[in-house]
């Protein structure tokens, strides 16, 4: 892709992302995460010439290659993707921010390495609002007795949650899921003093806009920056 198409795409983006915040009335900064999933290392390098500064990987093996070659203080890295447990030394180790911590187990195992490497991991709590069986994370019924035993782990700082929309053309069932998800935010909040719940990451390519409107404050948009993805 040429350097100008990127960062014009780039700038569109930004620009929806406004006017979407704009709309809503919000004073708060909306995160534009670039999601680099399947595009080669030239892409992160492209990327944060066009001004990203977060990258967001679905795995911790590629993202730990493209670490490799663009460099870990290049960017700010996002793992939004499931976690394997047998994978958190390697995720507390170059992940800037971890989105998906979907089990009380996963938790454990990451409060376990970040113990063991002397650091704190910033982590979102995966919710999965629309029940769809493909997805992961907490159902929404368990996510808040989960985020206090969360809470309790060392090593782990809680910054909010995580949820993907249904697959739905229905704009109104989409917006619905942003807006439980929220809710939930705000409930475990107050009921989790260590549950720092600042942060709420929603919105992809086909709804990000409707995520802002809905208190999103990190937004993971691939293909409409990098195009369709290939594999
Ligand atoms: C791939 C992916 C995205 C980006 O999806 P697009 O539709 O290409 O914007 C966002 N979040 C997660 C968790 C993903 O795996």
């Amino acid at each position: 892709m040429e350097p100008e198409t990127l960062r014009a795409r780039v700038a569109e983006v930004r620009e929806r992302i406004e006017a979407a915040r704009a709309r809503a009335g919000r004073a708060d900064p909306v995160t534009l995460v670039a999601v680099t999933k399947t595009h080669p290392a030239e892409v992160v390098r492209a990327a944060i010439t066009a001004g990203i500064a977060d990258v967001g990987e679905n795995r911790v093996q590629e993202m730990d290659e493209k670490v490799a070659e663009v460099g870990r203080d290049a960017v700010r890295w996002h793992l939004i993707g499931h976690l394997q447990r047998n994978k958190a030394a390697r995720a507390v180790a170059i992940a800037d921010l971890v989105h998906s911590l979907d089990s009380v187990r996963l938790a454990q195992a990451l409060s376990g390495e970040a113990v063991k490497a002397g650091v704190t991991v910033p982590a979102l709590v995966q919710v999965n609002t629309s029940g769809e069986a493909s997805k992961f994370g907490l159902s929404p019924d368990e996510a808040i007795d989960a985020i206090g035993r969360m809470a309790e782990l060392p090593g782990l700082r809680l910054e909010g949650m995580m949820t993907m929309a249904p697959f739905t053309d229905d704009r109104a069932v989409i917006r619905r899921t942003f807006a439980g998800a929220r809710e939930l935010r705000d409930r475990a909040a107050q009921q989790v003093p260590a549950f720092k719940g600042r942060h709420l990451s929603m919105g992809m390519s086909n709804d990000f806009e409707a995520a802002v409107e809905e208190g999103s404050t990190l937004v993971r948009v691939g293909s409409t920056l990098f195009g369709e993805r290939g594999r």
